[in-house]
């Protein structure tokens, strides 16, 4: 069994991973938390006796957390209670709403009775997104340390299905024809935090994932899967000192050695995984003299996702309403240029709005429920003053969401209460320029050219979460956590399995 230690700056998801694959591997692992609760953006928030995850609220491609907790020699369930969620969320446009599930006959039912003769665009979707998957998805679980990973079989497979050149949106409008109809298959690029039009259409893979390997909500809230991992490290010896912050990393020659706490103690380690979000720990936890590539001045340069303004409502009833929905501007194009473009706060805003009670009661006392808004803003390289427009946006939100949704007297019902703005989560929860979903994921900021998992410019360093490669959302942030986990182990010459084969999926 290995003997080294391994310091982990950060228990958001990504360094949890790593964490509880190690510790189960026989190494001594510490983990490291700022904050006095595990998860990171993946946390839970609590307003009284309303329970919210703070971000992460939609669980896809399950099968790759199952894998994780596997590694650490656990199963997921034995912790979790999952709900697998049919219908998947409801989309609501001005002029129509359409419900999606990942039922492929009731889907095209769906499609049918909006736009009629556009059904079948969904078989060929399933289809061809499916071979696009199954191509890419081995790629994105390799590390990129060196050039040769393009030399790789898998990887010259996958170069016919990049779609690399097209974005998202035209690609995807070769199956639906129709704009809105596009729209409902493409608004996933927001989860990467970018527009369809510009999001690279490798990125088309996002929607046929729900389609295929379906949504989940986990009972109590996404953030019980973080606790879970946590549980998992510390059953296998692992340490969380939470309420911890780290100072800086110790470095000798070029090697990291371990990692100086606020609290003036140095902790040494024979590697250290690094979760805390890459650009902020670049300005902040690495010495600049050992930075070239990854410089302040260089990550300056880079492009960064958008941000978010999120509602936390505590209410004394339960609406009727999906438990996920999303609300399209009415003209999403300009508001999705109002974000990325402009760099301006949109009055013809989209939003998501999460009423997760009606499927998990245990989120709230019994007749009220926890409802969370998220809604896609510039980041803070945008000129918005946040303190004064903090409680202006929030009414504008709160008028929207009457206006176009069931939650029409919402306001009356309000008990509890949370604004974040991106400008909180820039200095509450050290995001850099409040870009919620990491560097952008932009042709030029992917795979090779994204931070490597083994840090390119400290030896032992090992890079975790959504600003590394292979990106953001928690199925490749976990993966990000177990190639760490595997560069470490044979590092130190702890033999590890490869990556299961993919499990069969929907489609034909
Ligand atoms: C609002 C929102 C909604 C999202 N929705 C989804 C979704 O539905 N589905 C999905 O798959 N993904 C979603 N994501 C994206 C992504 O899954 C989450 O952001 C995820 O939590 C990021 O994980 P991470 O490993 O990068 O680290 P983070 O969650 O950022 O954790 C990093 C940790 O490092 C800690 N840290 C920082 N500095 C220090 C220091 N100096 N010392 C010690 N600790 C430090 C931080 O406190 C934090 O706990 C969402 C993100 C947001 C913000």
């Amino acid at each position: 069994m290995a003997k080294e230690t391994i310091a982990v700056i950060g228990a958001g998801p990504g360094g949890l991973t790593s964490a509880m694959i190690l510790a189960n591997r026989g190494f001594t692992v510490k983990v490291f938390e700022k904050q006095d609760v595990v998860g990171g953006r993946n946390a839970r928030l609590e307003l009284g006796d309303f329970r919210f995850d703070l971000g992460p609220t939609f669980l896809m491609m399950k099968f790759i957390l199952d894998e994780m907790f596997e590694s650490a020699g656990a199963r997921s369930e034995d912790y979790l209670e999952f709900f697998h969620l049919d219908p998947m969320y409801r989309l609501m446009f001005e002029d129509f709403d359409l419900t999606f599930t990942d039922d492929r006959e009731r889907m095209k039912e769906q499609i049918r009775a909006v736009f009629p003769g556009r059904e079948d665009g969904l078989d060929e979707f399933l289809r061809k997104e499916k071979a696009r998957f199954e191509h890419l998805f081995p790629c994105l679980q390799k590390d990129y340390a060196s050039l040769r990973a393009y030399f790789a079989p898998v990887f010259i497979k996958a170069i016919p299905y990049l779609a690399a050149t097209r974005s998202v949106f035209d690609n995807l409008k070769r199956y639906f024809e129709e704009e809105q109809l596009t729209l409902c298959f493409t608004f996933q690029s927001k989860y990467l935090g970018m527009s369809p039009w510009t999001c690279p259409g490798t990125f088309s893979i996002l929607p046929y994932l729900e389609h295929a390997y379906g949504i989940y909500h986990v009972k109590g809230g996404l953030s019980e899967i973080s606790g879970a991992m946590a549980r998992v490290l510390q059953e296998r010896g692992g340490e969380v000192h939470l309420g911890t912050p780290v100072e800086q990393l110790l470095v000798d020659d070029g090697k990291v050695t371990g990692v100086e706490l606020q609290n003036g103690d140095s902790v040494p380690a024979d590697a250290v995984v690094l979760n805390a979000d890459f650009s902020q720990a670049m300005c902040d936890l690495v010495p600049a003299e050992w930075l070239r590539k990854w410089h302040p001045d260089a990550l300056k340069k880079k492009s960064y996702s958008c941000s978010t303004f999120m509602l936390y409502l505590g209410l004394d009833k339960v609406y009727d309403m999906a438990h996920h929905s999303i609300v399209f501007a009415g003209d999403y194009r300009d508001n999705l240029q109002d974000i990325t473009d402009r760099m301006i706060l949109s009055d013809d805003m989209s939003l998501y709005v999460r009423n997760a009670t009606v499927t998990d009661p245990t989120l709230a006392p019994t007749g009220k429920s926890a409802v969370y808004v998220l809604v896609p803003v510039p980041n803070c390289r945008a000129e918005i003053d946040w303190d004064s427009e903090r409680q202006t946006y929030r009414d504008k939100v709160l008028d929207r969401i009457a206006a176009r949704t069931p939650m029409t007297d919402i306001r009356d019902h309000i008990e509890a209460e949370r604004v974040i703005t991106p400008a909180d989560w820039e200095s509450e929860h050290d995001i850099y320029e409040g870009a919620t979903f990491n560097l952008a994921h932009s042709l030029g900021q992917m795979l090779s050219f994204r931070p490597h998992n083994a840090f390119e410019e400290l030896e032992g360093c090992y890079l975790v979460g959504g600003g590394t490669h292979p990106g953001s959302g928690l199925p490749t942030i976990y993966e990000s956590g177990r190639i760490a986990a595997n560069l470490i182990s044979a590092r130190f010459g702890v033999p590890f399995p490869a990556p299961p084969p993919l499990p069969v999926a929907a489609g034909p």
